[in-house]
């Protein structure tokens, strides 16, 4: 596993843009409801979580620092549980220049052979997908 991680490149730079777009995508990423996160950073429920996603509030700096330090604490708890899996021995330093992706059948995260897979190599996502392609085709 590995113990320390960095990013370089411009997957970082998006990450300090924070507006209603970006404050949606990131939650729900995380499977958060506009309430939950609203409690988390000390607000009473969704609506205003919901109002600055939708760009009818502006994004205060005091709502910027709140949501920043909330989002540091989740990610360096999601850098702690982290858990990569190999087909292959990692080597101690390795830099990844291909962007996970998601199989779009199990939802798992992936690193995949081929920039245009969308599935991973399961036998049951494969089958399952051709199907739904097939299907979409005829
Ligand atoms: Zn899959």
């Amino acid at each position: 596993m590995p113990a320390e991680l960095t990013f370089t490149g411009s997957a970082k730079k998006a990450d300090i843009m924070l507006n209603g777009t970006y404050l949606k995508k990131w939650r729900k990423a995380r499977h958060l409801s506009a309430r939950e996160l609203g409690i988390a950073l000390g607000y009473r429920g969704r609506e205003y979580i919901k109002k600055l996603e939708g760009g009818y509030f502006p994004i205060t700096p005091r709502f910027a620092a709140r949501f920043e330090t909330f989002k540091n604490q989740t990610q360096a708890r999601e850098y702690r549980e982290r858990k990569i899996e190999t087909q292959y021995p990692l080597p101690p330093r390795i830099k990844i220049l291909a962007r996970p992706k998601r199989c779009a059948i199990c939802r798992e995260w992936f690193i995949f052979r081929n920039a245009s897979d969308r599935v991973c190599t399961n036998r049951k996502c494969r089958r399952t997908y051709r199907a739904r392609h097939d299907q979409v085709k005829r």
